[in-house]
């Protein structure tokens, strides 16, 4: 598939999160979340490719490894467990 196709089929498919050829990821999640009844949440807005912090394929052009989490908070500010 040419880089046209998938520039293409971006445009198609998320248009407003397509700027100079980049794809916001970022903002297509929010997007969902959003469309998807999520209301609480929290955007860090950090650019791995631009923060040193992190590891980026964009930037660095190796492979390695990246892990997320995920939590959810009671409304007392408490997180959630889940007995074993
Ligand atoms: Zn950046």
């Amino acid at each position: 598939m040419r880089l046209a196709d998938v520039l293409a089929y971006a445009k198609e498919n998320f248009g407003d999160f397509v700027h100079n050829k980049k794809l916001d990821i970022g903002g297509i999640l929010l997007n969902q979340l959003r469309e998807n009844g999520v209301k609480n949440i929290y955007h860090e807005k950090i650019c791995t490719a631009c923060n040193e912090r992190y590891f980026s394929y964009r930037r660095d052009g190796q492979t390695g490894r990246q892990g997320g989490i995920i939590m959810l908070r009671s409304s007392h500010g408490k997180s959630l467990q889940k007995s074993l």
